[in-house]
């Protein structure tokens, strides 16, 4: 007959969580996010919490019992903060704040008092498990990762069995009249406390390794220098947007807009000069686009719109705006003016490949307005035949 007691478990518990906080550290290195801290210390705090609650066996009951309530309120509150940097704003901060100071407050006051200190501690305990659960699945429609899913579920499991050990203090005193009690509910209790460990674990390496393919699609969609989308970006975009504006029958414009004599800004104000103006480029699109508008940067100095619920003349509208608001902030911020060509062309979403056949008509109608003097829109013809392979046939192809 195997016998288990409280005091082995909780100290492999520990140990392991020791073992784990010291492993972290050590192979995920320093440049970790600011979640991951959270993450690393919320472990070691549990494990000195663990830690205090054994110790208080033998010495220093009092102090270190508090202490324990503190360690594992912080741990709590830890893992809290890193749901918070990985998935945004969560629900019951203000309550998670207030327990982790209340729990431990109550229990100081309440030493003396056995079911109180054991009834105040687990619900408190209980209820910031509960939070934490809460925070890892809401808002729910958004619970698609797998990993929030498991913590979720550990914690909740958490939060009932801590209660459950509370009822049993508070109430059935006489059956749990110390923690290391071998009642069954106690057990059962440390053993899943045991088993949280290296689950919770398991989902927090999967959202640190979530995090990081979230950055490395974010670098790998997105121009260095300007903070616009990349071309590969727009072509993931942009088919869904078409698809979308086909169903609902919108009129979508093209836009395709190159910087004019930039091979002489480079060489009047330094490439330096030449960066500031692509960026000043960047910024006066991102304050002239709606919310749906796809743009960006396609290379060089050159740059691509894609404008749903948009006509010929809307986007002529547009080519303006950005035009007097690109010269006025460039002679403000830059010292000179810069001005830019447009071609124009709009999508016929009946083509089978409307991106395309317009990127190309709108590169013809760029060539045009460069031919022309510069410093203008030209739009293509209203139904273009492609016949050259113009400068980004490539683009719905994009991606190597
Ligand atoms: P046009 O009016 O006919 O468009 O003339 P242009 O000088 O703008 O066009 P051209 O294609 O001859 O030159 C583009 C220049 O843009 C050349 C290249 O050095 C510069 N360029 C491309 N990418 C960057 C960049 O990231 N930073 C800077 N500073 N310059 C860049
Ligand atoms: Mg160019
Ligand atoms: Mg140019």
């Amino acid at each position: 007959m195997v016998t288990l007691d409280i005091t082995t478990i909780l100290s492999v518990t520990a140990l392991n969580l020791f073992a784990i906080s010291a492993a972290l550290p050590l192979i995920m290195g320093n440049t970790v996010s600011r979640s991951v801290r959270w993450v690393q210390s919320s472990l070691l705090a549990q494990a000195a919490a663990w830690v205090c609650i054994v110790s208080a066996e033998f010495v220093w009951d009092m102090p270190l019992s508090v202490l324990a309530m503190v360690l594992a309120s912080v741990a709590n509150y830890s893992v809290y903060r890193a749901l918070q940097g990985w998935i945004g704003p969560r629900p019951g901060h203000r309550l998670l704040v207030m327990t982790c100071v209340l729990m431990p407050v109550g229990y100081a006051l309440s030493f003396d008092h056995y079911a109180l200190r054991v009834g105040w501690a687990n619900a408190g305990l209980a209820l910031q498990l509960a939070i934490v659960a809460r925070a890892s699945l809401w808002p729910v429609r958004e619970w698609g990762t797998n990993w929030r899913r498991l913590l979720a579920a550990v914690y909740a499991t958490m939060a009932l069995v801590t209660l459950a050990r509370g009822v049993l203090g508070a109430f059935f005193t006489e059956l749990y009249p110390s923690f290391t009690t071998p009642h069954p509910i106690n057990l059962f209790a440390q053993l899943a406390a045991n088993t949280a460990m290296p689950l919770t674990t398991v989902a927090l390496l999967v959202a640190w390794r979530t995090e990081i393919e979230n950055r490395l699609r974010t670098l790998a969609l997105t121009d260095g220098l300007t903070n616009l989308p990349n071309r590969r970006a727009l072509a993931t975009a942009a088919p869904l947007l078409l698809a979308q504006a086909r169903r609902e029958g919108w009129p979508v414009a093209l836009l395709m807009l190159d910087l004019d004599h930039f091979k002489q800004v480079n060489d009047l104000h330094g490439h330096e000069g030449g960066d500031r103006a692509l960026q000043l480029f960047a910024d006066v699109l991102r304050g002239c686009l709606r919310t749906n508008d796809l743009s960006c940067r396609l290379g060089g100095e050159e740059f691509m719109l894609v404008l749903p619920h948009t006509d010929a003349a809307g986007a002529e509208q547009l080519d303006t705006r950005i035009r007097t608001e690109l010269l006025e902030r460039s002679k403000l911020e830059l010292g000179w003016p810069v001005n830019f060509s447009t071609g124009l062309a709009m999508c016929h979403l009946t083509d089978a490949d409307p991106l395309t056949a317009a990127t190309q008509a709108a590169d013809q109608a760029l060539y045009e307005a460069k031919r022309l003097g510069r410093g203008r829109l030209m739009a293509a013809p209203q139904h273009p035949t492609p016949t050259s392979p113009g400068v980004d046939a490539a683009i719905t192809t994009a991606g190597q």
